[in-house]
């Protein structure tokens, strides 16, 4: 993966088979209060602040992680790369740059995701964008936009078609990686749509987008293959109270009492908005696989399949459509 460190820790462990590994992030309550950097002058030297900085995120994060995610914060809040900090260690900060660094580090203390404090998470080897209206995407979803393109021949015009598309990061991926398809992005949040819209702006990828609540605004239109990342965590899962999700948009994770509601809707409705022969890719959390293919094979879906992620947990569940 790619040019951002960051990227290493969010796929190497998982704490939780669904929750990345930024998750394990305690309670900020949990947390003894933290003491303020040291103010310049004969404090200021980046070697003792990236050290004190790293040893307040050890209270919630293995050394190694603790250290790297120091470094990033540092070189988010200075403007500059890891290797610079490496080179500059002896320098001494002004009183601003402590400032814009503790800032941030503060806000990290308190839980706040990596990707929203530096707005930047990659997907599939391309920078996004990404706000807190949108969920940050996760190298598991990686998988879902692989078994889209080994659906999607190269040189074929097909229609695509990406259920609450976030921050872009699958439909933007699609469209770039099979430029001839005509990719549609749908989502139900506004604030969500911008960011995709300037995503797919930024990396030049051509995606109509469209707000709609699943398939309402599409009308009678049909796909050759549809995508989701849905919200699929049950409404009660604690874990939408630790970690990252806690400052994750709650629609982009939850969906009733099983999490299941909004999949029974995209699949039940899928047959309406697939050409023959059609596919529908979901994600789903990690022990929801058999009741997603079950769903599909009641709609009438056949090759039906589960495919595994990185983790070894059966993240993506499919089927085409062909009567
Ligand atoms: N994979 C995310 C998580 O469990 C959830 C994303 C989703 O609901 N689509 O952290």
């Amino acid at each position: 993966m790619g040019q951002e460190a960051g990227e290493k820790w969010t796929d190497a462990v998982v704490l939780q088979p669904t929750i990345p590994k930024s998750d394990r992030l305690l309670d900020p309550a949990l947390l003894p209060l933290p003491q303020p950097l040291p103010r310049g002058g004969r404090g200021g030297r980046l070697a003792d602040l990236l050290r004190s900085a790293t040893e307040r995120l050890s209270l919630t994060l293995p050394p190694r992680e603790a250290r790297l995610e120091a470094q990033i914060l540092f070189a988010h809040g200075l403007g500059v790369n890891r290797a610079w900090l490496i080179g500059h260690d002896r320098d001494r900060l002004t009183p601003e740059q402590i400032a814009a660094v503790a800032a941030l580090l503060k806000r990290r203390l308190a839980g706040e995701p990596v990707a929203y404090l530096l707005g930047e998470r990659e997907f599939y080897g391309r920078p996004f964008r990404v706000t807190p209206d949108v969920l940050i995407p996760r190298p598991d979803t990686e998988l879902l936009v692989e078994l889209a393109l080994e659906r999607l021949p190269p040189n074929e015009a097909l229609k695509v078609l990406d259920i609450g598309v976030g921050s872009g990061a699958v439909a933007v991926s699609l469209a770039l990686e099979r430029p001839r398809c005509r990719v549609t992005g749908v989502d139900l949040s506004a604030g969500a749509l911008r960011v995709a819209e300037a995503n797919a702006e930024a990396l030049r990828a051509g995606v109509e987008f469209l707000i709609s609540d699943g398939y309402e605004a599409l009308g009678g239109r049909r796909f050759h293959l549809i995508a989701s990342n849905p919200p699929y965590i049950a409404a009660a899962d604690p874990h939408l109270k630790q970690g990252d999700l806690r400052f994750e948009p709650p629609l982009a994770l939850a969906s009733g009492g099983d999490g299941l509601d909004l999949i029974r809707r995209l699949v039940s409705e899928a047959p309406a908005h697939l050409e023959p022969g059609g596919w529908l890719l979901l994600e789903h959390g990690w022990d929801q696989a058999a009741a997603v293919r079950a769903l599909l094979r009641e709609a009438g879906f056949s090759a039906v399949f589960s495919a595994t992620d990185l983790g070894g947990h059966e993240r993506v569940t499919g089927g085409d459509f062909s009567l």
